[in-house]
């Protein structure tokens, strides 16, 4: 199995360790540099970004976060981990700063107060069957997305109809909502799949050992 690691700075941590371990994979925490060589694929999830952004330089782990994302390690982000993966963003604190990610432009706590949390269908290009009953907790949302990053799932109804929430570039993946939380394990067996495949074509590193 894929051995997949989720970024513990802060936030539902736990949540995901489960989703991707009933995925299929070998899922642990990662705090440390020597974790995350240690994994294949990587999930950064929900929580506040600003404290990961923050705990991230603390642990030192943004310069070998950044490295592996440009040798192509998979990542999910969900939430803040969305945000995390963004080159720009929106809304965002001063000192807040994102990972090498996805290009695209997100906006924080974009879907207000009126609606700090909300829970939508979401259908999500590549997950077969009904639509994610998607969780939205102060959610951000994608406003610009760069060439090379494909849609995979917008709100459908209500006031913010149309809004981008899940993309894909390459081998990075991210939503606004928080699969973690519903007892849906597609998007984490679709995270698995894609690590699985990056192992099987990837850099020496994601075979080596196993
Ligand atoms: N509002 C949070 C942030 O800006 C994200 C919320 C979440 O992950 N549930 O980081």
């Amino acid at each position: 199995a894929p051995v997949i690691g989720v970024l513990a700075l802060q936030g539902d941590v736990r949540e995901h360790v489960a989703a991707l371990t009933g995925a299929g994979a070998q899922a642990r925490p990662v705090r440390r540099p020597a974790e995350l060589d240690a994994v294949d694929g990587l999930v950064i999830p929900g929580g506040e970004s600003t404290t990961i952004s923050k705990l991230a330089d603390i642990f030192e782990l943004r310069e070998p976060i950044d490295k592996r994302i440009a040798g192509s390690m998979p990542v999910y982000g969900s939430c803040a981990g969305m945000i995390m993966l963004a080159r720009e963003v929106l809304d965002g604190r001063p000192d807040q700063r994102a990972f090498a990610g996805i290009e695209m432009t997100v906006r924080r706590n974009a879907f207000g107060r009126q609606v700090d949390s909300f829970e939508a269908p979401v259908a999500i290009d590549g997950v077969d069957g009904d639509p994610f009953h998607a969780v939205f907790i102060r959610a951000p949302w994608v406003e610009r997305v760069g060439d090379g990053v494909e849609v995979l799932g917008r709100v459908t109804d209500g006031p913010a109809a149309g809004r981008i929430v899940a993309v894909r570039q390459e081998n990075l993946l991210a939503t606004s909502f928080h699969p973690e939380l519903t007892g849906d394990l597609r998007l984490h067996a679709y995270f698995v799949d894609l690590v699985r495949a990056a192992g099987a074509s990837g850099p020496v590193w994601a075979r080596s050992g196993r």
